[in-house]
């Protein structure tokens, strides 16, 4: 029996026992790092002849069956898949339905398809757009700009670069930074040394738009991919039009790249800098022994599902002042004060949600679950096991000091990242559980399918904590004429909430 051919427009949920001619456009993987970084599935970007991009997972243990078949690029006929909706949460296309593998799924490579298959297809938005989309966490769109600089940080212990911060001029004269971590700042820089000249146009896929201190940032995600100039037809057409409007071509005669170092303390040099520095924002890495919680701080904070910023109680409900929410939902999440010691001096490190999260393996919420009670009690319960089994443990902090950690008040420092192992590359990941089995509850309760983003683990800290510092190298982006500004900007709303806390 022959089976037909229909288009992706035609799916219907449920199995399909038609057949799809596609091509497989971008695939990435999905890692838990809760799991050691476990591969849990594959995302698949595929679109037919009637340029209808669908999003595709397969699950981990059913990729030895198809073998290498997964080249992008290349054009496929699928049939006897599932059919589901599509996920909620960082879309990669706009179409209401995703495709799953399943044990009877057939997967073939084709050389050549009945009726012409597009090679590239972008899901762009104007700066306009990305603002609307900027902290929902639905889309994960497309990105295309001129390049206008480029800043990094970096540290000689962590190979390769830290973080990467690319501004694109976009429509108008607006601008975009795209915010690359590890992996993906590494990747950008080796693209870019090995261009043989600098690009003026960048495409960047899958970024997850965010709102920072009222800037635009587009962050790399797992799905993120980055192209130059011509690389891409899309590309080429907007340096063709750039060429050709005159625009902008004299703006940066000049390779624009800032590297900053993060450069490493021990606890005693930390202490001593704060003392006699000149008030600033800056990272600092610093190794240390955990050598234990301070206990009578808690363990974890009422925080939006959102925004993860401190909920206020109302009579029924909880209140988010930063989404402008009066029934914000709730979760749990973790700020713990963690004694450190490197033999030099003591001090005390502040750790928030994502970072306990990926020493500790347990998200707060269902550390929180498995005591059970409500919120308050979860929150005025003991410091959990998870987290004091981790006292005697080395690991390697990065801190972010702000302007309010050379004040008198300065008793913490915030922890932005904590690395396991101080000499292991960071690579990006996914934050998430699942497959394509069915559909994924995450920590928050949100139902989301496919990704969730490499910047969500990278970037957690502004998200999490509570105090509203900036992330990592927040600053290092900023234009050199405008950073003074800048400090002044986001360091006065920190220090207030702090005082307040
Ligand atoms: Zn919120």
């Amino acid at each position: 029996m022959a089976i037909s051919r229909i288009l992706l427009s035609d799916l219907k949920a449920g199995r399909c026992s038609n057949k799809v001619e596609m091509r497989l456009l971008r695939s990435w993987k999905a890692r838990n790092v809760k799991k050691g970084g476990e591969l849990m599935w594959i995302d698949l970007l595929f679109v037919d002849e009637k340029s209808t991009l669908i999003h595709g997972t397969i699950n981990s243990h059913r990729l030895k069956k198809y073998g290498d078949q997964f080249s992008e690029g290349s054009l496929h006929s699928m049939s006897g898949f599932d059919v589901t909706r599509s996920p909620n949460n960082f879309k990669i296309s706009d179409f209401p339905l995703a495709i799953r593998f399943n044990d009877h799924t057939a997967f073939e490579l084709l050389t050549d398809s009945v009726n012409p298959i597009p090679d590239e297809m972008f899901r762009f938005r104007t700066h306009q757009q990305l603002l609307a989309l900027a902290n929902t966490g639905t889309h994960l769109p497309d990105l295309i700009g001129e390049l206008a600089s480029i800043r990094s940080t970096f540290n000689d212990n962590l190979q390769g670069n830290q973080r990467v911060m690319v501004t694109l001029q976009m429509e108008g004269d607006l601008s975009i930074c795209l915010s690359l971590f590890d992996g993906l700042g590494y990747d950008f820089h080796k693209k870019f040394t090995n261009f043989g000249g600098e690009p003026r146009v960048v495409v960047a896929t899958c970024v997850n738009p965010k709102i920072v201190g009222g800037r635009l940032f587009a962050n790399g995600t797992s799905g993120t991919r980055i192209y130059f100039d011509k690389e891409t037809s899309a590309g080429l057409s907007y340096y063709e039009k750039l060429a050709t409007d005159g625009s902008g071509s004299e703006k940066n005669p000049t390779k624009m790249l800032h590297a900053q170092k993060v450069e490493t303390l021990t606890v005693s040099e930390l202490n001593e800098y704060v003392i006699t520095g000149e008030p600033q924002i800056i990272d600092f890495l610093c190794t240390g022994k955990l050598t234990g919680v301070q206990a009578e701080k808690g363990w974890c904070y009422i925080g939006c599902a959102r925004c993860a910023k401190k909920l206020l109680r109302g009579e029924s409900s909880f209140t988010c002042p930063a989404c402008a929410n009066p029934n914000a939902v709730a979760s749990l999440r973790y700020r713990v004060e963690l004694s450190i010691s490197d033999g030099t001096e003591e001090a005390v490190f502040v750790a928030f949600d994502e970072e306990m999260s990926k020493i500790t393996k347990f998200s707060a919420s269902a550390v929180g679950e498995l005591m059970g009670g409500s919120f308050d009690d979860q929150q005025a319960s003991d410091v959990p096991t998870v987290i004091t089994d981790l006292v005697g443990n080395t690991y390697t902090f990065q801190l972010k000091l702000t302007d309010f950690n050379f004040s008198p008040k300065h008793q913490t420092f915030t922890i932005s990242r904590i690395f396991t192992d101080r000499r292991e590359a960071p690579i990006p990941v996914f934050d998430g559980e699942g497959g394509d089995d069915g559909s994924i509850t995450n920590s928050q309760g949100d139902i989301s399918l496919g990704s969730t983003s490499a910047e969500v683990v990278n970037n957690n800290e502004k998200e999490t904590s509570p105090l509203g510092v900036p992330a990592l190298g927040e600053l290092q982006q900023v234009d050199k004429c405008t950073t003074k500004d800048r400090k002044l900007e986001m360091s006065e709303p920190t220090a207030k909430k702090a005082r307040s806390d």
